[in-house]
């Protein structure tokens, strides 16, 4: 089984912490629908012969597309693709884009998942971040979705400048009191040469602190697990059967088909990834041309990642899928962890405490081969 992943690259506005591939200019927008039709004939072949069990919209904004660019790209990878008929369909949208026509055109499309940007309830975070929308619209979009999909995840984030740690449980128990069963919860990084990165220098805005961030991360683990949700990858919560199968596949290192510019693919023995430029990504593709960067993987670049991502999952590293060499080696690096409380042995696999999940990257990195 193998996904495909599409990135549209528009967004209404900038929000001040992002550094995904997006423009807020729309001229191109008709354009790049062509584009992103063309590449999915020319890379028809890339996954081989594997059903197509995950398709996701992201971005960018892809409530923003068209309700027919939507449709003619899922006709378009119909004809191209065998597609398993109990695919999950998941387009990313933000609130205001989110009205009941849309809900409903999107549900008529074929869509069957939500990922709703909705980051904070409260509108001081909301205007800190630049976001589009506001407070009311969360709330409305969320009651306006919960009318067409069951099958919805809401991305919040903590360790925003003044949110407080009362602020962020009203954030999460709003969720949980609309019984919204996937939620994805991230810590405000200030990426370098974003609007955020450069308000911090000028001291326009406060800078983020990393203890306040810890604290709301912990606060979450406890309040997520006492509400029943599986704290299945680091940053995303589920309620039973209720995973992204399509984020899950790349957990499990399935392949992935990227298309769109910035997109990243994975065929099991390389990875490559789009040219982030929408005129240049839509220049190529009308030649005929898809214009990507490749790496092939080595071993042991392909068991560092296999460590990198197992480690941040609920099951952890599974020690079976190494060699006896690998995993004595393993062992021995992780001991330091395990007696410090942030990593442990069960039943055959590696897994990181709630605290160990709080320098998760660190520790994969100390296990490196
Ligand atoms: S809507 Fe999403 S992709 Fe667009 S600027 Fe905001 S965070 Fe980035």
């Amino acid at each position: 089984m193998a996904g495909i992943y599409l990135h549209i690259p528009f967004c209404k506005q900038a929000c001040h912490y992002c550094n995904f591939h997006f423009s807020t200019s729309l001229r191109y927008q008709n354009e790049l629908t062509e584009a992103l039709l063309k590449e999915i004939e020319l890379q028809a072949n890339y996954p081989g012969k594997e059903t197509i069990s995950t398709i996701y919209f992201g971005g960018g904004t892809p409530s923003l597309m068209p309700v027919e660019s939507l449709e003619m790209i899922l006709e378009k990878i119909r004809q191209h693709f065998s597609i398993d008929p109990d695919a999950e369909i998941t387009l990313e949208a933000n609130p205001d884009d989110m009205d009941n026509d849309n809900l409903a055109a999107w549900k008529q499309a074929g869509v069957n998942r939500l990922s709703i940007g909705i980051q904070s309830f409260f509108e001081e975070d909301l205007l800190w971040m630049n976001r589009a929308h506001n407070a009311k619209q969360a709330k409305e979009s969320i009651e306006a979705a919960l009318q067409h999909f069951d099958n919805i995840s809401i991305d919040l984030i903590y360790g925003v400048p003044g949110l407080t740690n009362e602020r962020w449980e009203q954030n999460v128990m709003t969720a949980l009191e609309y019984n919204i069963p996937h939620l994805s919860c991230y810590a405000l990084t200030v990426e370098p040469k974003t609007p955020l990165d450069k308000l911090i220098r000028l001291s326009k805005k406060e800078d983020t602190v990393p203890e306040n961030q810890s604290e709301q991360f912990l606060l979450l683990m406890q309040w997520m697990r006492n509400a029943g949700y599986e704290h299945y990858e680091i940053s995303n919560f589920a309620l039973p059967g209720k995973r992204s199968r399509h984020n899950s596949s790349y957990w499990k290192g399935e392949k992935y088909l990227g298309i769109g510019p910035s997109s990243h693919s994975y065929n099991g023995e390389s990875r490559q990834w789009n040219l982030a430029n929408n005129q240049q990504y839509i220049q190529a593709i009308k030649k005929g041309m898809v214009p990507f960067e490749k790496e092939e993987l080595s071993h042991i670049q392909k068991l560092n990642e296999h460590i990198m991502i197992s480690l941040r999952t609920m099951e952890g590293l599974l020690l079976s899928s190494l060699s006896k060499e690998e995993k004595d080696k393993i062992i021995s690096a992780s001991k330091r962890y395990t007696s410090s409380g942030h990593l442990l042995i069960k039943d055959d696999s590696l897994i990181l405490t709630d605290e160990g999940k709080l320098l998760a990257d660190g520790i994969a990195a100390a296990l490196f081969f």
